[in-house]
């Protein structure tokens, strides 16, 4: 499980994040929702380690890794951007992170091989990002993300970068890698339905502070506020 225990987040004089506190079950896929600057994105660094936090702490698993640095964390991340390395091979990206934690090539090769057919990506493993379509390096960097197996995945936004179509196909293979896998993850979206369609908890943000977290049904017949209502469309 992950905890955040009234965490807030001040960039100069202005709080990003403010006093959130949400429980994070182990094995659940907890989407971060709400409108643009609300404060998911700075929420997920937090829980990364890439930001560091003004106030509270953030606990993952039963450590208190509020003053970790973000490679002492148990995470995998995968942002909007992907970020895969353009002059590396689709097979030499899955396997980057495993090289840096010295992973012995046998190992590396036989997760490569196990991922790479998960992923439907073992026909692509030669070829560089640039030759790949969207929904391809969208895999790679799910690739990337699992091939560690780490027992938390964090993603910001990752589909966002694909059309309806791809997006919507990618929502039902993520989730299916998720339950399948049995991994914790934190995903951010802005997007209600994809938010109400892929989560067990919607953790909803507004202006840096909690407005709610429930179960998606429950966000949305019983909405606690009246923003939440607006947000979700939960008719009056
Ligand atoms: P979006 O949906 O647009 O990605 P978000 O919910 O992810 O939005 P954040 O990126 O977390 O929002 O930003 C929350 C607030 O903090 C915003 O007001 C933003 O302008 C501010 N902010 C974020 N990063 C920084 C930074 N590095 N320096 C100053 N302000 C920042
Ligand atoms: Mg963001």
């Amino acid at each position: 499980p992950i905890r955040l225990e009234s965490v807030g987040k001040l960039f100069g004089n202005s709080r990003a994040v403010d006093d959130v506190s949400i429980d994070i079950p182990a094995g659940s896929f907890t989407v971060l929702l709400g409108p643009s600057g609300c404060g998911k994105s700075t929420t997920l660094r937090m829980i990364a380690g890439l930001e560091g936090t003004d106030e509270g702490q953030i606990l993952i698993g039963d450590q208190d890794v509020t003053d970790k640095a973000s490679s002492k964390r148990d995470i995998s991340m995968v942002f909007q951007s992907y970020a895969l390395f353009p002059h590396l091979s689709v097979a030499e990206n899955i396997i980057f992170g495993l090289k840096v934690r010295k992973v012995p090539a046998a190992e590396r090769h036989a997760k490569l091989i196990q991922v790479a057919d998960l992923l439907g990506l073992s026909e692509l493993l030669e070829r560089k990002p640039g030759q790949l379509s969207g929904g391809q390096q969208q895999r790679v960097a799910l690739g990337r993300a699992i091939v560690g197996e780490k027992p938390v995945c964090l993603m910001d936004e990752p589909l966002s970068n694909l059309d309806a179509k791809l997006r919507h196909e990618m929502r039902v293979e993520l989730r299916a890698l998720q339950q399948r896998l049995g991994f914790t993850m934190v995903y951010v979206t802005h997007d209600q339905v994809e938010a109400i369609t892929m989560a067990d908890q919607v953790v909803l943000l507004n202006g840096g502070r909690l407005e709610q977290a429930a179960a998606p049904r429950e966000l949305y017949e019983r909405p606690a506020t009246t923003f939440a209502a607006k947000f979700i469309g939960t008719p009056p």
